[in-house]
């Protein structure tokens, strides 16, 4: 459970019931990866920065980088292996999007070497952060150097006007649910630790292709999966899945924003209209996301309400992203079916 998701979400309503915006569509891989582990390393809480003085030689020598929230510790973590110290600012069971810097989190920057961050203004916590922990030394990777970002899905249907979203105001952030981008995300992470660490590229290099080789590997399963169901459109309640559907053709047609109150019966009635116009297949929420507004939304929609995993928070693991977006994959063969 995620309960901070929802509030997070609910936080971020404007005075808006409900806005439906230009979708995308999804799929989701399977495939690549044969081992799931389940064990959860323990990255919630770190250990305390030392001072540099006290920092006994052996940790001293590796290089200690530091990343933003789950996804770039993923990759980062697949990349480094054992070679680099690599630490977690967001907590896993913690949603990146409202996240409020912690003192630990500018002491652990403080004292890192390189800090790996996805970008596209997702991480709105680090401005001051950074800034506080002076760091003159500190290396930046910005995980989506190079990725064309999407715009704002232009609406095609709301119910009220709605403002830009602050969180996507340099794109939608999104980019590590498409396996294609992702690939591209671990070849930045790849390249910026080789940068900064050049002693241990070898490992770099090996540990990345490994990663990289089942990022392609999903991606097929992906592209295999999903070309039976072309154009399946879907709604969600999270716009975390632009790339995810352009990239394997599904059709995002709504964002159905949740707001704080009742829907209004103005609000069902406007998203079921949308689900007749586009013969929607899908709606999907979120793992944790438990709303007896969406629930009853899709009773009134008629549509089985599914999950998909925006990989915002879970398990610390590099194979929890394979293991999650093969389950999506699943879902989304059975939703567009
Ligand atoms: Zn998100």
């Amino acid at each position: 459970m995620i309960p901070t998701h929802i509030g997070r979400k609910l936080g971020r309503q404007r005075s808006g019931i409900l806005s439906l915006i230009a979708l995308l569509l999804l799929s989701i891989a399977s495939g690549c990866s044969q081992s799931n582990k389940n064990q959860e390393t323990n990255t919630e809480q770190f250990p305390p920065v030392q001072e540099a003085a006290s920092t006994p030689l052996e940790q001293s020598e590796k290089t200690k980088v530091v990343t933003t929230f789950l996804p770039m510790y993923l990759f980062t973590k697949a990349v480094a292996g054992d070679v680099a110290d690599v630490k977690l600012l967001v907590p896993p069971s913690t949603e990146v999007h409202d996240y409020q810097a912690t003192p630990d989190n500018v002491k652990a920057i403080a004292t890192a070497n390189v800090m790996v961050k996805n970008g596209l203004g997702l991480e709105k916590f680090l401005k001051d952060t950074v800034k506080n922990a002076q760091n003159p030394k500190l290396i930046e990777i910005n995980a989506s150097k190079g990725i064309k970002s999407l715009n704002e899905i232009s609406p095609v249907e709301e119910t009220t006007k709605v403002e830009k979203d602050h969180d996507h105001a340099e794109g939608n952030p999104h980019v590590w649910l498409d396996p294609v981008l992702a690939k591209q995300q671990v070849i930045n992470i790849r390249e910026g630790l080789i940068a900064a660490d050049p002693k241990n590229q070898a490992t770099y290099k090996a540990n990345a292709a490994a990663y990289i080789q089942q990022l392609e590997s999903l991606n097929s399963e992906f592209q295999q999966t999903l070309q039976k169901t072309p154009n399946c459109t879907f709604i969600t309640f999270h716009d975390a899945f632009p790339y995810l559907a352009q990239r394997y053709k599904l059709q995002q047609v709504a964002v159905v924003e949740i707001p704080e109150d009742q829907l209004s019966p103005q609000d069902v009635q406007n998203a079921v209209n949308v689900v007749k116009k586009y013969k929607v297949k899908a709606l999907f929420s979120e793992a944790g996301v438990d709303n007896k507004l969406l629930a009853s939304l899709s009773k009134d929609l008629k549509l089985t309400l599914r999950t998909l995993d925006s990989l915002e928070a879970g398990q610390t693991d590099p194979q929890y992203y394979f293991k999650v977006m093969k389950a999506n994959l699943e879902t989304l063969e059975t939703a567009c079916k």
